[in-house]
């Protein structure tokens, strides 16, 4: 494997960006060595600059479920580009677009698009709080939801890789207003609830946590939660921006059966584009300005590329039958996986949900961020250049998920399940 172009390529963009990088998770921390810099990707594909191609799970962390530079969004992309990239006032795309989220989730009755999912959660907390006229928050610990300052505390993801869940920087104030629990403890919510819901605007939850590796909900926790939210006149917002279109064309949400009050949405929605998008019931978003008084705004909300993009991968995935290879695919990995390691006797869980994976090693059970702490990080950083080496590409570090597109063929799963029974044999 040649890296000598990503190693030079890393060492100057070190001194341009902070750490080399424009998102802490991509620098490799956590597992050492040094980030490939991709050039090219295609299908289940990413080609490094030193030529390399591996099988990619990490699919731009979520968004390519379709696989890379899928010809029919791809096409339809250069054809918006064609006609203006950005105008600053409204499109027909939007209201497609928009019509298809609402119909997709039955909770959203109207939504807002902006350009990340940060932005998404940081606007649904506000109209929440716009709403209830209340000001904390209750989150729950190794869920992420994006880098706003509320929300920094007792993070997932690359937060919990690098060891800062209370980001300096944050003031206290802002974070005060935030309480967490631990996932699946819905005795935990309740204590908290009966103390503070005067308080409390919302619960934020990932409805499958996916930022701690890849977490499910217990039996009943989200039906507990909402229960518990309505009782108490507290809104209940699921961060589906990575299991939204993921796990099932309308969500989590529909997966469980649960109506949560608002939704925010990312990732998959703008085809690889940056986008995101908060919405839910009538009553609620009517509060978001200009239809009400909670203030909102983005220059590029409603990008037309990013539009377009959304609108192309959605229709894709509403195509019959594409959520079963999802499913088929992602079961193919997850026992290749489990299996793999078995025969190596290395202690391993995995936990999947559809196409969304995640595997630590340790014994399990794995239910909340503290079990999920229990992994052994070495350990994986180890399995991760293993699989490097074998042209697999995984998330460079052991809290982010692994997803399968449906670009990925039943051959090339079982090459990457072969390159895993190698790798663990030398763990
Ligand atoms: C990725 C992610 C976000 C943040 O989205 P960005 O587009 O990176 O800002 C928020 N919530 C969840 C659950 C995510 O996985």
């Amino acid at each position: 494997m040649k890296i000598a172009t990503s190693k030079n390529l890393f060492r100057r963009s070190r001194r341009v960006m902070p750490g080399g990088v424009n998102s802490p998770v991509r620098a490799f921390r956590s597992v050492g060595g040094h980030p490939l810099f991709i050039t090219r990707a295609r299908g289940a594909t990413v080609t490094d600059a030193d030529g390399n191609t591996y099988l990619d799970y990490v699919a731009s962390w979520g968004p390519m479920i379709l696989g890379h530079a899928h010809p029919a969004v791809v096409k339809a992309i250069q054809r918006a580009a064609s006609r203006g990239t950005s105008y600053g006032a409204p499109t027909e795309q939007e209201l497609k677009l928009a019509t298809m989220l609402c119909a997709a989730l039955p909770s959203m009755e109207q939504v807002r698009l902006v350009s990340s999912g940060t932005e998404a959660v940081m606007s649904a907390i506000r109209v929440a709080r716009g709403f209830t006229k209340r000001d904390a928050i209750l989150k729950f610990e190794g869920c992420y939801h994006g880098h706003a300052d509320s929300l920094l505390v007792k993070a997932g993801s690359g937060a919990a890789t690098l060891g800062l869940p209370d980001s300096p920087g944050v003031p206290r104030a802002a974070a005060g207003h935030t309480l967490t629990a631990p996932f699946n403890d819905i005795d935990a919510v309740r204590r908290l609830i009966r103390t503070h819901w005067r308080k409390l605007a919302c619960v934020i939850v990932e409805p499958i946590a996916g930022n701690m590796g890849v977490v499910a909900p217990r039996h009943a926790f989200l039906r507990h939660l909402r229960a518990l939210t309505r009782q108490h006149g507290i809104l209940l917002i699921f961060d589906e921006v990575i299991s939204g279109f993921r796990v099932a064309y309308g969500g989590a949400q529909t997966v469980y059966g649960i109506r949560p009050d608002l939704t925010c949405l990312g990732k998959i929605i703008g085809g690889g584009l940056p986008v995101g998008a908060y919405g839910g019931a009538r009553e609620i978003m009517e509060l978001v300005a200009p239809a009400g008084p909670v203030y909102q705004a983005g220059t590029l909300s409603g990008n037309p590329l990013a539009v377009t993009a959304g609108i192309e991968t959605l229709k894709r995935l509403k195509a019959p039958g594409v959520y079963d290879c999802l499913e088929r695919r992602g079961a193919q990995l997850a026992e290749g996986l489990a299996q793999a390691a078995r025969r190596a006797n290395v202690p391993f869980y995995q936990t999947r949900v559809g196409s969304l994976l995640g595997g630590f090693f340790t014994d399990g059970p794995v239910v909340d961020y503290a079990s999920a702490k229990r992994s052994d990080t070495t350990r994986y950083a180890k399995f991760f250049h293993g699989m490097l080496q074998r042209g697999s590409y995984f998330a460079p570090s052991q809290f982010e998920a692994a997803f399968v597109s449906t670009a990925h063929t039943a051959a090339e799963i079982d090459r990457t399940v072969r390159a895993a029974r190698e790798a663990c044999k030398r763990l």
